[in-house]
């Protein structure tokens, strides 16, 4: 499945609040990747479009996806259902398109499972005090959200060395996004254009 000419799959992920949504952007632009755009069950937040930031699905819906066997992986995080969808992934991978997903821990231990040769990314912030001032001050997320998402981090991130290839911290972050670029130049300069 991933010989090549297939596309390269790669998973970003790190806690809520790191800056990985602005390190995707970036990289999926210079080098000429498609986003992932992924299914959810949460409302959408402000300034988030159906169809370009995520797929906004009732619950039902979402779970009928998963029982047609229609997502690649699936989670709930912070009460609310997050899958990759099979179409957003595999048909540019099929075309030789490397394929950027970002999406939480569990996740990517299932992307692991089905592609073993996907190259996985942890954002990690350079401390719990700066993700707790980056996540409060974001402005766009409940107190209680915020709390909710503060607490799954310091898990993901405990738990962050045993998954993924790769740790890049986002401290400065034009230097992380030079580190992920650097990273994907190294795992295979055939695949990704930069
Ligand atoms: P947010 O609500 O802040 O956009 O995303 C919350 C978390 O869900 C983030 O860690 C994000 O990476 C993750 N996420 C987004 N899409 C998916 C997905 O398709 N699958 C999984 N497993 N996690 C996702």
């Amino acid at each position: 499945m991933n010989a090549s000419p297939d596309g390269r799959l790669v998973v970003i992920s790190g806690p809520s609040g790191v800056g990985k949504s602005s390190i995707v952007d970036v990289v999926v632009d210079r080098t000429d990747s498609c986003f992932s755009v992924s299914a959810t069950t949460k409302p959408p937040r402000q300034g988030e479009v159906d169809g370009v930031d995520y797929h906004f699905m009732t619950r039902e819906a979402f779970l009928d996806a998963t029982d047609g066997g229609l997502m690649l992986e699936w989670a709930e995080y912070a009460g609310h259902l997050y899958g990759t969808l099979r179409s957003e992934v595999e048909p540019p991978l099929s075309r030789g398109v490397n394929v950027i997903l970002n999406i939480e821990i569990e996740g990517a231990k299932q992307i692991r499972g089905t592609y073993p040769g996907a190259v996985l990314i942890f954002i990690t912030p350079p401390s719990l005090q700066e993700l707790a001032r980056r996540l409060a001050g974001r402005g766009d997320t409940a107190p209680d959200d915020v709390e909710r998402r503060f607490s799954i981090a310091a898990h993901e991130i405990a738990a962050a060395a045993d998954v993924y290839d790769h740790i890049v911290e986002n401290d400065v972050l034009d230097d992380a996004i030079t580190r992920v670029l650097d990273i994907l130049d190294g795992e295979g300069a055939d695949a990704v254009t930069l």
